[in-house]
């Protein structure tokens, strides 16, 4: 049924990179020959999923919607892509990202950009935003995605749907193709609390194969999705997220489901993050510096792509028309923007001033969690938006993630939930909940009150 629904509306959403039905099904027979045997085919056995194109898969492509890497067979899978296999949850295909996940539109994707199944003229957000499609277009029930400065929460709040932030190290990054490794972070889309619940602990835990990995237990999550009770939980509703910039309607369902929240018997209370402020010019320092350094490895031998190889080229004349060709704008800004803050002479005021800023953003979470059990804010500041609009204004793009990326700095969990259409357009609004280190089955606690 989801692959009839994938090619009925595929034409115009364009969600996928990869659907082959003929995978899929060898995976769905494989669960019930496990079934047949008598072997515990999974927690989540014959649920289809959409996987976005930035983990590794051994029998699909994996491009991370760029050119560079078009045609890239991975040799193994990712520990995430393993872990939904053991589930006995079946992919569907891959889905389409910002080009190495450097966006907020899905628009800087080299295969085309993803449509808001709400209104085809808008985007779904990004860079996750071919999985947020998916699962809001009834492509799939549930989805991956990866949030570096925003990318799951945004998507899922312009497109109607959960989407979780698990802490930094609570999900593994082994066979995540890099962007900025100290914020990356894989987590659930769905179109309930319950589902993204169940996802993330699917794949959730710890893993030997990723050195930032956590050792400790997985939260809870899907017990606290089944409690979904607030009664008695201190709520602080970050000041500094909320003024001037954010779409009226936005702010209107926003403030209706903080007093939702409270008349549920949470505590609300005002609280002031002053360093969030600064968490989008730090963010923009970090994430490019890192992801000069990881992208260096696309040097036109390892891996898909090569241009010009022609015998009379040295190996750095192709390395450079290889990376001129099958890097996009956005990718080749962040290389440039990353190279430079990283430079001698310039390191410490630019990079070295942004990893201080990152240290007093994780300051402000611990003294807010020592006065309340979460934070809340809208998690976008505005709904979907025309595509096109912000395709030629990076900075006007990166003020979408204004209220997600202070949890990626700060390593700590975020969600992002449903809360209403806004009455301008009648789009979906998200409310955040962000909550501490570890502290993820608060996030899905509080959303679940807010759906129920
Ligand atoms: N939009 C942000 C960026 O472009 C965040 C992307 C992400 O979370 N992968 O970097």
């Amino acid at each position: 049924a989801h692959l009839d629904r994938i090619a009925a509306v595929e034409p115009q959403v364009n969600a996928f990179l990869h659907v082959e039905a003929e995978t899929t099904l060898e995976q769905a027979r494989a669960v019930d020959a496990r079934l047949a045997a008598g072997e515990n085919p999974g927690p989540l056995a014959g649920v289809p999923i959409a996987h976005k194109d930035v983990f590794t898969t051994l029998d699909m492509p994996t491009t991370a919607g760029s050119k560079i890497l078009e045609g890239y067979r991975p040799p193994y899978d990712a520990t995430v892509t393993r872990r939904l296999r053991e589930a006995g949850l079946v992919i569907l295909g891959k889905t389409n990202l910002d080009e190495f996940a450097m966006g907020s539109s899905t628009e800087n994707s080299a295969y085309g950009p993803t449509r808001n199944p709400w209104d085809l003229s808008r985007v779904p957000g990004g860079s996750s935003g071919g999985s947020s499609a998916a699962v809001a277009a009834y492509e799939a029930p549930l989805s991956t995605g990866t949030d570096t400065g925003g990318s799951i929460r945004q998507p899922a709040a312009v497109t109607g749907i959960v989407g979780m932030k698990p802490t930094y190290g609570g999900s593994s990054r082994y066979g995540l193709i890099a962007f900025a490794s100290s914020l990356d972070t894989p987590g659930p889309f769905a179109r309930n609390v319950m589902d993204a619940a169940l996802l993330h602990e699917a794949f959730s835990g710890h893993d030997v194969m990723d050195s930032t990995s956590i050792d400790a237990p997985v939260p809870s999550v899907v017990e606290a999705a089944r409690i979904g009770d607030v009664a008695g939980l201190r709520i602080g509703v970050v000041k500094e997220f909320g003024g001037d910039g954010y779409q009226p309607g936005v702010l209107a369902r926003f403030h209706e489901t903080v007093e939702l929240l409270e008349s549920l018997g949470a505590k609300v209370v005002e609280v002031s993050c002053p360093s969030f402020t600064t968490a989008l010019p730090a963010y923009y320092l970090i994430a490019p510096s890192e992801a000069s350094s990881n992208l260096a490895r696309f040097d036109a031998m390892r891996y898909g792509l090569r241009v010009g190889d022609d015998g009379t080229r040295s190996a750095e004349e192709v390395m450079a028309l290889t990376r001129a060709a099958g890097f996009g704008p956005e990718v080749k800004r962040r290389i440039i923007l990353g190279t430079y803050a990283l430079s001698s002479g310039y390191y410490d005021a630019y990079y070295g001033q942004a990893q201080k800023v990152r240290t007093l953003i994780a300051r402000d979470f611990d003294a807010a969690f020592h006065q309340v059990d979460v934070l809340v804010s809208p998690t976008t500041p505005t709904t979907a938006f025309p595509i096109g609009e912000r395709a030629d204004d990076p900075m006007a793009m990166y003020l979408a993630d204004l209220c997600t990326i202070p949890t990626n700095l700060a390593g700590n969990a975020g969600i992002s939930v449903p809360c209403g259409l806004a009455d301008e357009d009648g789009l979906p609004v998200g409310l955040q909940v962000m909550a501490p280190v570890l502290g993820d089955d608060r996030c899905y606690r509080v959303a679940a009150a807010v759906e129920k």
